[in-house]
């Protein structure tokens, strides 16, 4: 399968990126890798109820690459319950538009632009922040992103055109 040339558009990054049965030594369960555009497809769509459409309007992905995603993602979710594995949530072709920031100190979470930076903690002043994106390995390639596609919410509920983008197939 060709790989997408465009990136996906993540909402925000996930809070949380690792998962696992109790009681069952990480090292015993096989792994199960969830990449960022397989779980903001189910953020969209089966969190949020989202239609096919209008989830792939979000992503900036047609609607067929988006109902391939969220059918892969859900095979992977699946086979997570039943069979019991350590689930990850990393990489794929995508970049946040927003952020979500954590304070290591009162356990504050705040979300933010992309581009926003932070030197401490709205609620309690602590500098010892966390970068939710930045722990993905994204921060300026996202806001370069942004701003490529002309703004920080430009292509949000708003249809592409169709031709354009070579992510469409
Ligand atoms: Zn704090
Ligand atoms: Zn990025």
């Amino acid at each position: 399968m060709p790989r997408p040339k465009n990136n996906r558009i993540v909402h925000e990054p996930p809070l949380y990126s690792e998962f696992k049965p109790l009681g069952v030594p990480g090292v015993d369960l096989k792994r199960s890798k969830l990449s960022l555009d397989e779980f903001e497809a189910i953020r969209l769509a089966d969190y949020n109820s989202y239609s096919h459409e209008e989830a792939a309007g979000e992503m900036g992905i047609s609607r067929s690459t988006f109902s391939r995603l969220i059918e892969k993602a859900r095979k992977k979710l699946a086979e997570f319950i039943i069979q019991g594995k350590l689930l990850t949530i990393d990489g794929g072709n995508i970049h946040f538009r927003n952020n979500i920031i954590r304070c290591e100190s009162c356990g504050y979470m705040f979300k933010t632009n992309i581009n926003a930076s932070f030197a401490e903690c709205p609620n309690c002043k602590s500098t010892r922040l966390v970068n939710l994106a930045g722990g993905f390995g994204h921060g300026i390639c996202c806001t370069e992103s942004n701003h490529k596609k002309g703004g920080y919410y430009a292509t949000r509920r708003q249809n592409r055109p169709k031709g354009r983008g070579s992510n469409d197939r």
